[in-house]
């Protein structure tokens, strides 16, 4: 016999953990365990065991940078070979955004990393915490799921497929251009032949400092100035998720918009294109206003979203990378972020 399974249990903050204040909900030191003491279902012999580690300070995830990822990847990274899987509370703002990070900076993991949380802080009555944390900890414990995920509602997503799409929902979260990689019903079920299959090797850290690059996303809309593009485009920014419209398209009526996005590729600046819409990829040929911007030196997101787009131009710029190998890399999946035709 094997013995139970053994899960790391990292607390970044957010709701889950959260005690009221006169101000609101707000992260509170040592509070998340002091909840998880008054579940007897934690000690359930079917439960994994777990370790608690509890970072500070704690986060509203509206707080996070990508010094945080770093953290709780490394943090990963450092007790990898002593549990079966490792589940990560976490805010529910900027969850997507980290749980599309983590699978750049901790690469080629053979073990589940969940990352979970709640709308409802576990200290109220009907907080959406309990489920999410007993079965997050269960799909840790599952050594099947060599990837990270986000758990949440009753779905298992691909974490760098995964975006917020419900300010309120128990259902909060999608990856709409991914099916889910599990359902958590009655029985808890895997589909075995979406998950990623990560390289012979061991999981390794990206080495590169995220804090020192400088990347951002903008999101076009009718009647966007040139001027607009030009501040976002200004030096020392190395990467930009353009948030076009529909399959990819843009103002190609507007010579000075597209001029400056030319000088700004022309500077090496990578510019990738990621669609506004919710579902489906970007396509630069359909439309002579898409053709506009690979004209102009913009690449294609193909079908990733703005979250995971920023995690990998993060990563790729922070590398020894030229700009031209960083576009190349861009069109290619390094961890299940897109699909290509
Ligand atoms: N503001 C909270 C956070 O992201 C919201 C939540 O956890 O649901 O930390």
């Amino acid at each position: 016999m094997g013995g139970r399974k053994r899960v790391y249990l990292i607390n970044t903050g957010g709701t889950i953990g959260m005690a009221r204040t006169a101000d609101g909900y707000a992260p509170a030191q040592g509070f998340l365990e002091a909840q998880m003491r008054r579940m007897p279902e934690l000690a359930d012999a079917s439960m994994p065991e777990f370790t608690i580690h509890e970072v500070a300070p704690l986060l509203d995830s509206s707080n996070m940078t990508p010094h945080n990822w770093v953290q709780i990847a490394q943090e990963i990274h450092r007790h990898y070979d002593e549990y079966d899987g490792f589940l990560v509370l976490h805010g529910t703002d900027t969850m997507a955004y980290t749980s599309s990070a983590l699978p750049f900076i901790l690469r080629n993991t053979r073990k589940p990393i969940i990352v979970t949380g709640s709308q409802i802080p576990l200290c109220e009555i009907r907080s959406d915490g309990r489920e999410n944390l007993i079965t997050g900890l269960l799909l840790a414990a599952e050594s099947e799921i060599p990837e990270v995920c986000l758990f949440f509602g009753d779905r298992v997503l691909r974490g760098c497929r995964a975006v917020k799409t419900s300010a309120r929902g128990f259902d909060a979260f999608d990856s709409p251009n991914y099916p889910p990689l599990g359902q958590a019903g009655i029985d808890i079920i895997i589909h075995r032949e979406r998950l990623w299959r990560p390289d012979a090797g061991d999981a390794w850290l990206h080495e590169g400092h995220l804090d020192a690059t400088s990347v951002g996303a903008l999101r076009l809309f009718p009647g966007i100035a040139a001027r607009v593009l030009e501040n976002m485009l200004m030096p020392p920014i190395q990467g930009l998720v353009l948030e076009t419209f529909g399959v990819g398209n843009g103002p190609d009526q507007h010579p000075e918009f597209l001029a400056v996005l030319q000088r700004a590729t022309d500077r090496g600046v990578v510019v990738v294109n990621c669609t506004q819409c919710l579902r489906g990829a970007v396509s630069m040929g359909d439309y002579a206003t898409g053709a506009a911007l690979a004209k102009a030196g913009v690449i294609s997101g193909h079908d990733m979203t703005t979250e995971a787009a920023l995690a990998k131009l993060y990563t790729l710029l922070s590398s020894d990378l030229s700009p031209a190998e960083v576009r190349r890399r861009m069109g290619r999946s390094a961890c299940g972020e897109l699909t290509t035709a």
